[in-house]
């Protein structure tokens, strides 16, 4: 059959296929020579940083493409569509990570497939978090999501995150609880505050934050920050996840 015939039930699908697999691995090729350029500049090895494929909107096949392009670590942000994703691609070796604001109503569904959240911002999601962990016998990554443009004492808006004084209870309480693992932190660019347009300053932010952290939970290395725009900043400060959704499959057809 030619090249670009996509009549249906004329092997059309398979060609469609083979011409969303070529765009993926260009552009994680690009992707990873951003990655790969970022760690020289800073002289960190390219295997300090794992990249996070955010599939958000994207369809189950495509998280299958990507698959079979490498890609062990793929994102979420939403529960209703990240379930279905999650169950059609079971038979793929991936780690599943929840990025997106958790409602303790989501807690049982998101247990059962990811691998690691990255968006733990208060206790009670810690705890509803271990119970579904210790049900399901799995254990889950936790990250603690810092929202950097929080005011001290002033619960966050709508990005969640908690604010940087309270890492270090938070901490306590996923190191405490049966089920959880505590990895590390996480954090979005803030789009207002102090750190508003200032990228590198707020990763750098983040990895003293880590840093103190670590000092309590030597264990809790990983720091989940940089996305499609902002990845090389992430991997200059000392990022070791970043999360890249836009540059991988394209400009996404809804907010998400
Ligand atoms: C969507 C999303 C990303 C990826 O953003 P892009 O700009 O598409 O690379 C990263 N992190 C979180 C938390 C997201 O929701």
């Amino acid at each position: 059959m030619a090249r670009g015939d996509s009549r249906p039930g004329h092997g059309g699908g398979r060609a469609v296929t083979e011409d969303r697999k070529t765009q993926l691995a260009g552009n994680l090729a690009r992707v990873q020579d951003r990655i790969s350029t970022a760690c020289a500049k800073a002289g960190r090895p390219r295997d300090d940083v794992t990249l996070i494929v955010v599939t958000k909107t994207y369809p189950a096949s495509d998280v299958r493409l990507l698959a079979e392009l490498g890609v062990r670590h793929v994102a979420e942000n939403r529960d209703q569509d990240a379930a279905p994703k999650a169950d059609e691609c079971a038979d793929l070796s991936l780690t599943w990570h929840f990025v997106g604001q958790l409602q303790t109503n989501k807690v049982r569904s998101v247990a059962g497939y990811a691998g690691v959240v990255q968006s733990v911002d208060r206790a009670k999601l810690a705890t509803a978090l271990s119970k579904e962990a210790v049900r399901s016998g799995r254990e889950l990554g936790c990250l603690i999501q810092v929202a950097l443009d929080a005011e001290p004492g002033v619960a966050r808006g709508d990005r969640g995150g908690v604010a940087p004084e309270g890492v270090e209870a938070l901490a306590e309480v996923i190191a405490g609880a049966q089920g959880l693992r505590l990895d590390g932190v996480m954090t979005v660019a803030p789009l207002a505050g102090p750190y508003a347009g200032r990228q590198l300053a707020a990763f750098e932010r983040l990895m003293e934050i880590s840093s103190d952290l670590r000092a309590t939970h030597p264990a809790a290395n990983m720091v989940s920050a940089g996305m499609s725009s902002d990845l090389e900043d992430a991997v200059a400060a000392g990022a070791t996840h970043v999360r890249v959704g836009t540059a991988v499959l394209g400009v996404r057809p809804r907010l998400g």
